[in-house]
Parts: C-alpha cells; structure tokens; sequence
C-alpha cells in the first residue's frame, strides 16, 4: 500500500540529524587544496586559522571524516526554525497539469528568510567556543548578513557587516533588520579599510560587488586578533553545515519510501545545492543509487556552464586564499541589469569537482524566465519566492512539463531556499515591464579569463 503523501512531511524532534555529513570522505576526486595568496602553496591549518576559527579551519581542511556531530548548541537553536518541511507541491502539479511529482524543501522559514541561518549559527557558535569577540563579514542581497547578525545576536557575539552599496541603498529594511540584531552594518567600498579606498579612487562611483565587500571584511578581521572573518557560501565548511537540508530532506523521503528521479537547486555559491545533495551524492559516489541533479545559475553569470575550471582568487581585493573552481575570474562583475542575485563569480570547489566528474549538470536561465516562474508559483503554492530560488524553480516546472509531453511520472525534488519579501524592486521591474536579460558576449568572458592567476 502506498503510504498517503501529506501536503507537509515534517520530521519528529527525535528525527533530526545529529551529524552533518561531509561529502568530501565519500569522494574519490577530492577538492584540490585552497591556496595561500602570498605563497600560492596549499594553505594550512596554522595559516588557515588567522582568517578562520580554529574548529571551522579543521572542518575547512577536513576531506576524511564523513560525519561530523553537531553540538547540542547549534541543534538547540535548529529547533527554532527546523525541521523545515519538505512540502509536495499538489497545486503546483495540478497546474501545470503534469503527472511529475513535485516536492520543495522549504528553508524560508525563519526571520533571515533563507538557508544561510543553518552556517550562521554554526560559524557563530564556533566563535563563541573560541573565546573571540566579534566576527566580520561581507553581504550581498542581504541574507547572509541578516543569518549572521541573527546568530551573533544568539550569542552575544559583535557582527560587522560590509553591504554591497547598491543593495545598501535599495535594501534600506534588510539593513534595519541586521541593525535591529545588533549589527553594524557598513556600505562597501567604503573608507573605512585600506582595500575599500583603493578601490574607490581606482572605480569612482562603483555600487561595489562582493567580492570586494569580502576584501574589506577579512582586512578588517585581520587587523584584531579577537576577530575572524566568516563567509556564507563557497567553503566547505558551509557546504557541511547546509548538508543539514539533504539530511533532512533524504530522511522525509524515506520515511514516506519516496525516490527522487531528479533533485534541482540554485547555484550562487553552491551552498544549499551542495548540502541538498550531499547524502544523495554520497549515495551516487558509493555506487548504491543513481539520481539526475541540476545546478540551475543565472545565464549573467555562468560560472559553471561557461566558466573555467582553475585556480582563482575568491575576493576581488586577491586577500583570500584561491580555490579551484568553475569560475568567471575574479574581477567579473553581472550585468547592471541582473536582478535576480546568485551574481558570484567561482563555485564551491566541492561542487566544482563533482560537477567536473560528471555527477550533476548545469544549466542556465534567463531573470525574465526566471521571475514569470516565481509569479506562476506565488500565485498557486502562495509562497513569495527569492529570485535565487526561483532559479530552481524555473528548472522544476521545466522537468515537470517535459513529463507531461513524455508522460512520465518521474519525481522531481527542489531546494526552494527562501522568500523575496525584501526583493520588490527586482519583482517591480519585471511587473513594470522592464526587466530585460543579458548574457554576457564569449568576448566578455575572455578578457576575464585572460587575468586568471598563474598557478602551476
Ligand atoms: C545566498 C542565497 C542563495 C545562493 O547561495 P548558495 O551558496 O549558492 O546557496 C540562494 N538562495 C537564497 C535565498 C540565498 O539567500
């Protein structure tokens, strides 16, 4: 008898996950090592430490254990916002009029809006441990920030945070949020930091990027020694604590005896796609099941599907280590135009190395696809998606109305990471009409590749 599959699975307090998974001891490819900038020379850990944590460089460094507890702590401070429920999404299919089966984790639920709260509380708890004071770090959108400063607020931990300046000035309430928890947030460039001055008199007038607002977050942690510096996406240390949302994403399925055919999530970083995945990858690196996995990114900012596969740096300010990984170069910077987030240039080099040995695809999607998704789905599953998210969904509808020409009924699961309630301006312009797309030129993307680091 096949079990009836509620609206929402949600898991019991016992059934939570007690252990991330580290998907890295499962991989016979591992990741190439992180670079020190100066030396160019795989970083340790002595090194990895004056930027880090010390638990979280360990974790950084870490390729061989593949589970690693979570502290009572951090499970305590889950319990507020999960488990997060991994919904079936029966109007959606009705809609779409597709004999798909369609399931979404929902990671919205929590003030931050998004997944990034599951890291933040982890890399916060950390530094508590530690004895530090405070902790630095960049934001783009605004969500990480606003994860940070909620987990900082927990534990009494000092927050800097350095705002991309356009979404400084077009985000006014996700910066009252983050001042709300206590942090102090400063719009980036900015002359508050050697890095920020530079690049102001070099770009007069720049709106900044991220990778620029990260230069001046590790420059400014770097200057006390009772500051780290703490970063949302692309590391391994994120991907492991994300690995949370496959956990329990894997274990609801089970619990029902559902088996995905498909899994899809956003790719900025690759932090909630790579912690989606991981338990089922794991499955796939053990050789025990096989899934189709998505990597959905914005065609702006290709780094996968037209990326390069190489050594670069992480920060436009080159004071992080380098990481192998699809990237667009360091210094490449989305379209004026590009709304819909997900606008880092490199990858996760977890993801990038299973992306390499072929066991997720990539594709990319136009905003204006992108955003007519999101409203078809608002409209029907009532949440208000982020239009990182919507990235997801997009692909989700896609596979769904491909079953429904095949007549297939396959099982399609995606990462719906969070809400849009602070995205109106980009949900204004596609309502207004005005949203346009722009893919940059292979010519664009050569003059970017061309200022690769040399690494042998
Ligand atoms: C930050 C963010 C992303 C992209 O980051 P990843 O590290 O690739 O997961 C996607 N969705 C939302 C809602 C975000 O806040």
């Amino acid at each position: 008898m096949e079990k009836k599959i509620p609206y929402k699975i949600y898991l019991e307090e016992s059934e939570l996950p007690r252990q991330w998974y580290n998907v890295r001891a499962d991989m016979k490819n591992k990741p190439a090592p992180l670079l020190n900038p100066a030396t160019l020379k795989p970083i340790t850990f002595d090194e990895l430490r004056q930027v880090f944590c010390d638990e979280l460089a360990r974790q950084e460094l870490n390729d061989t254990d593949a589970y690693i507890d979570i502290p009572k702590e951090i499970r305590d401070f889950y319990k507020m916002y999960r488990p997060s429920p991994l919904v079936r999404a029966y109007c959606l299919e009705k809609e779409l009029d597709t004999p798909a089966k369609i399931y979404y984790k929902f990671e919205g639920n929590n003030t931050s809006g998004s997944h990034k709260l599951n890291s933040a509380i982890a890399q916060a708890y950390y530094a508590k441990q530690q004895g530090l004071t405070g902790v630095t770090t960049e934001t783009g959108a605004g969500q990480w920030g606003t994860a940070l400063a909620m987990a900082c607020a927990y534990f009494h931990l000092d927050c800097k945070v350095y705002m991309v300046k356009v979404s400084y000035e077009q985000k006014p309430f996700r910066r009252e949020v983050m001042r709300t928890y206590g942090a102090s947030v400063t719009p980036s460039p900015s002359n508050t930091t050697n890095v920020g001055r530079k690049i102001l008199a070099e770009h007069p007038g720049t709106t900044g990027s991220l990778g620029c607002a990260i230069s001046e977050a590790v420059e400014v942690a770097a200057a006390d020694p009772n500051y780290r510096y703490v970063l949302g996406s692309v590391l391994s240390q994120v991907l492991l604590h994300q690995s949370v949302i496959g956990l329990e994403t894997k274990a609801a399925m089970d619990k029902y005896d559902i088996q995905p055919d498909i899994i899809i999530g956003c790719a900025g970083g690759g932090s909630n796609l790579g912690g989606l995945i991981s338990p089922f990858v794991g499955e796939m690196l053990r050789g025990e099941k096989q899934y189709q996995i998505i990597a959905v990114e914005p065609a702006s900012c290709p780094s996968l599907t037209r990326g390069r596969f190489v050594y670069d740096f992480c920060d436009t300010g080159k004071v992080c280590p380098l990481s192998k990984m699809y990237t667009l170069g360091c210094d490449f910077i989305p379209s004026a135009n590009h709304a819909g987030g997900l606008r880092y240039h490199g990858m996760s080099s977890v993801v990038s190395q299973l992306y390499a040995d072929g066991y997720l695809e990539a594709r990319s999607v136009e905003q204006t696809s992108v955003f007519a998704a999101a409203e078809q789905f608002a409209r029907i599953e009532g949440i208000l998606p982020a239009p990182e998210s919507s990235h997801a969904i997009r692909v989700a509808i896609d596979e769904a109305l491909k079953c429904k020409e095949t007549g297939e009924e396959k099982t399609i699961v995606f990462g719906l990471t969070g809400t849009g309630y602070f995205d109106m301006v980009a949900y204004e312009k596609y309502n207004n009409g005005e949203m346009t797309d722009y893919i940059p030129t292979d010519e664009e993307l050569e003059a970017s590749f061309a200022k690769f680091p040399k690494v042998d």
